[in-house]
């Protein structure tokens, strides 16, 4: 075994071949593969290996026509065959309209990726697949995508491929330690001698952690077991002059696909089982976990309903191996959060089908910084400190129980909840506060007008709506209070932290005491990485001269990591994460400075403290560190507290506030309000596809500064002109927003692509953000935008409708 090289990639199922041949495809060809066993011994030899393009948003999408694509090339490799059934197509089937608008979406959103899918109703469901009853069925979704593949030959073949560009592979070479050197490069330990090298990748499976834990981290991932059977052979499908189309079933919970001339169906039962909490056999190679059909009687019935032809056939064999998920169902495929030079493509619970895909997107990120999509969904940072294994395995099981059934807008399922709270996590709930989960925090949504109110899953506007109208007709003309917890908080201190600063943003950032910025950071392609505000702290009793760096709530790890990779040998700069310490209370609408004058015996007019201060004070008795920003548009202060004081300054704003009939709103009413603002929401609207001149940032840009990160390739691509532009969108519908991924068109052509949409309440718009072609970008310029299967009339219009002058904030 070679002593030295680029990248080892550890683990030789398809996440790690994937991986090892994208890299080589990237032009890195000193590259290692180490596995202990032999390739595909894990879960990937097993597989049922079925590879669609269906993803729930537009970076799956097109991981997925990746895969599709590079297996379609792989096919026709005479070298080294492949057998990929493909062009037969599949349907996932439908019973309630709900389904019917999320598959009109997936549509719509599938558009803009180049990806053509169909909405068919029962009828064409069994035209298409003669072995189904119509039965309690509405309709579905045709992917002519769908297929299956030898996840054998698939590995071997990608194998094949990088070995001739110059990549080297070992087997039985199980990877036994792993140590850092000071230049953070790797030592990576094996049975059959040692390996250096500059970057690792953990691609193991389920045995993740056991790898993860050689460099003292747990990935938040479990592993289910999952079985499917295989039937004799069916006399329809012998007889059949097509291959049977690919099925998935949200009804019933299984899959099915043919298998010589019969069908292979896998299930995903309610009573299902975690699998190898307490370790793993190491003797567990090419193995299996023993059957068990008693576990799917529950789903098996609604396959035989649906395929009758089944109660005639026999299974001729069962298979059971162990399956994983993340907290969230996504993998993580990235960069290993607090660890340099160490990335990570694990949890993939369908990874045939998705696995070219993510090694495309890390191979990219490995050797470039960044992949052609914005990453977020797949990202390892994306899950913080409340994320472990106990956890992620209880969402396995609800993941699993709902395989098929895929989150609805605004949908937050019920278990692992209450992961992170706050003091005023009981107190809203006994005011009836409908919660959401950011980042692990349990944050309102929404007060309820009662305990039993309930709202329907759907992508229409739903039962609360008039309750949303109701919290920001309050803080428009009133006064509201919002928790905002979660709220990601840095500290930076020492000599050099203002020419960091600097660096780090793109545009002019104010370091004057007592003063409050916004900015941007960009990634070394120049496109937008990261938002936040920038707070500049007087020395105090509280602490030195220092600055507060507040950004999304699920941007602690990410944002964290980027900073500090970013901090030049000789720069003095200490970054300190104060999240889960501080939290923030929101005091927005006309009557909010008389509140925040009654609770603290500061001078709070607007000449003494004008928008985007910032101080240290009191409120009540209790400290707090105030600034005069605001997300919703109207009069407000952000109100930072400690952790421990949160419930005294909570309980000071309300004495007072309840003169004025104070009120609570939730993170609903933000939403509305900041799309009636033009504020943009990360992930959301500022992604690493587009620049900050196409997201429309140009007054946060400073090109007179040298110096800044991503500087060089902003300035190649302002020299090539734009291509695109964030436009502010009215939509013509009152009974739907328009979802992020749904497609803008222009006779048939994609034009623009959503990323935001909500009622503006204070407007009484249907409102929306796109990133549109750039001749689209007039004020004016009217588009189609296929929401739910309709085409429904949009127009741009200037961004912030609302106020536009911000005379309610500056008053
Ligand atoms: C029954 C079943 C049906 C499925 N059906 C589908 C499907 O239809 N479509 C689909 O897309 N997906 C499907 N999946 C999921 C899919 O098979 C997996 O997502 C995929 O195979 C995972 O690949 P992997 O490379 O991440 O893991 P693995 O295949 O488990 O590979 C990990 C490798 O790492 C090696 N390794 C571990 N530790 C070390 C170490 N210390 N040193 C060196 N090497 C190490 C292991 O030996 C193993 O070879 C199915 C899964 C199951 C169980």
């Amino acid at each position: 075994m070679k002593s030295r090289t680029k990248v080892v990639v550890i683990g030789g199922g398809i996440a790690g071949c994937s991986t090892l041949y994208h890299l080589t495809k990237e032009g890195w060809t000193d590259v290692v593969l180490l596995e202990r066993n032999n390739l595909t011994s894990g879960t990937t030899w097993h597989s049922a290996a079925q590879v669609t393009n269906f993803g729930m948003n537009q970076t799956m999408v097109g991981l997925k026509k990746h895969s599709i694509e590079l297996y379609r090339d792989l096919a026709k490799d005479t070298d080294c065959p492949v057998n990929y059934n493909y062009g037969d197509g599949g349907i996932r089937l439908a019973n309630t309209e709900e389904q019917m608008d999320a598959y009109r979406h997936f549509t719509s959103m599938g558009k803009g990726m180049g990806v053509e899918f169909e909405v068919i109703d029962a009828n064409e469901c069994q035209k298409r697949h003669p072995l189904i009853s119509t039965d309690n069925l509405l309709g579905g979704w045709w992917d002519p995508h769908d297929g299956n593949i030898d996840p054998y030959q698939l590995c071997n073949s990608l194998v094949n491929r990088a070995k001739k560009a110059g990549a080297e592979i070992y087997t039985d070479t199980p990877v036994t330690g792993l140590e850092q050197y000071e230049d953070n490069t790797w030592k990576v330990i094996t049975d059959n001698g040692n390996i250096d090298c500059d970057v690792v990748v953990n691609a193991c499976g389920y045995r993740v952690n056991e790898v993860a834990k050689m460099m003292n981290v747990q990935h938040p991932v479990a592993s289910m077991e999952h079985q499917y059977f295989l039937t004799e052979d069916i006399p329809e499908i012998e007889n059949a002059d097509h291959r049977m189309p690919l099925l998935r079933c949200p009804i019933s919970d299984y899959y099915c696909r043919q298998d010589k001339n019969g069908l292979l169906i896998g299930f995903y039962e309610q009573d299902c089982k975690p699998w190898g909490m307490d370790g793993i056999d190491p003797n567990f190679v090419n193995s299996l976990c023993p059957d068990d059909l008693d576990r799917v009687t529950d789903v098996l019935e609604g396959a035989f309903q649906r395929m009758p032809a089944l109660k005639e056939v026999g299974i001729k064999n069962i298979v059971n191996g162990p399956i994983t998920y993340t907290i969230d169902g996504a993998p993580l495929v990235g960069k290993i959060p607090g660890k340099e030079n160490a990335y990570c493509i694990i949890g993939l619970r369908a990874g045939i089908g998705e696995g070219g895909g993510h090694g495309w997107l890390l191979a990219q990120q490995i050797v470039h910084g960044e992949a052609c999509y914005d990453t977020w969904c797949i990202d390892p940072a994306r899950f913080t400190s409340h994320s472990n294994v106990e956890l992620t395995s209880l969402k396995a099981i609800e993941d699993y129980q709902n395989e098929f059934r895929f989150h609805y807008p605004n949908e937050h399922r019920p278990v692992g909840r209450s992961a992170k709270t706050t003091s005023l996590t009981s107190i809203m709930n006994e005011k009836n506060a409908e919660f959401k989960v950011v980042n692990g925090w349990e944050r309102v949504d929404f007060i309820k007008p009662n305990k039993d109110f309930k709202y329907s899953h759907t992508f229409n506007f739903d039962e609360a709506f008039s309750i949303v109208a109701d919290e920001v007709k309050n803080v428009q003309n009133n006064v509201g209070v919002c928790e905002v917890n979660g709220f990601n908080r840095f500290e930076i201190t020492g000599n050099d932290t203002d020419s960091f600063i600097d660096r780090m943003f793109c545009g002019k950032i104010t370091h004057k005491p007592g003063r409050v910025g916004l900015g941007y950071l960009l990634n070394h392609a120049g496109m937008v990485k990261a938002e936040a505000t920038i707070a500049n702290l007087p020395e105090s009793d509280r602490g030195p001269k220092r600055v507060w760096y507040g950004s999304a709530a699920a941007s602690e790890f990410h944002d964290m990591d980027w900073l500090t990779q970013n901090i030049k040998k000789d720069e003095q700069v200490t970054i300190k994460s104060l999240t889960n310490d501080q939290t923030i209370l929101v005091l927005a609408g006309p009557n909010s400075r008389k509140v925040i004058s009654k609770c603290s015996r500061e001078d709070w007019s607007k000449e003494s403290f004008p928008w985007l201060s910032v101080r240290e004070c009191f409120i009540g008795f209790s400290p707090a560190t105030v600034m005069a920003v605001s997300f919703s548009g109207e009069l407000a202060y952000e109100i930072h507290v400690p952790n421990e004081s949160l419930y005294a300054v909570y309980l000071a704003l309300m004495n007072e506030g309840k003169k004025l009939d104070i009120q609570i709103f939730g993170a609903r009413a933000v939403e509305s309000m900041r799309m009636e603002k033009g504020f943009l929401a990360w992930k959301h609207d500022l992604i690493t596809e587009f620049d900050p001149f196409e997201t429309g940032l140009n007054r946060f840009v400073n090109l007179q500064k040298n110096d800044f990160v991503g500087r060089t390739a902003l300035q190649k691509r302002i020299n090539e002109g734009l291509k695109k532009k964030l436009v502010c969108l009215k939509v013509d519908c009152k009974h739907s927003p328009a979802f992020s991924g749904a497609s803008l068109l222009e006779e048939n052509k994609v034009v623009g692509t959503i990323t935001s949409g909500d009622w503006g309440h204070r407007v009484n718009l249907n409102l929306a953000y796109a990133f549109v072609d750039i001749n689209k970008a007039e004020i004016g310029t009217k588009m189609n935008l296929d929401l739910l299967g309709k085409i429904i009339e949009t127009e741009v219009i200037p961004f912030a409708p609302y106020d536009s002058n911000f005379s309610r904030i500056l008053t």
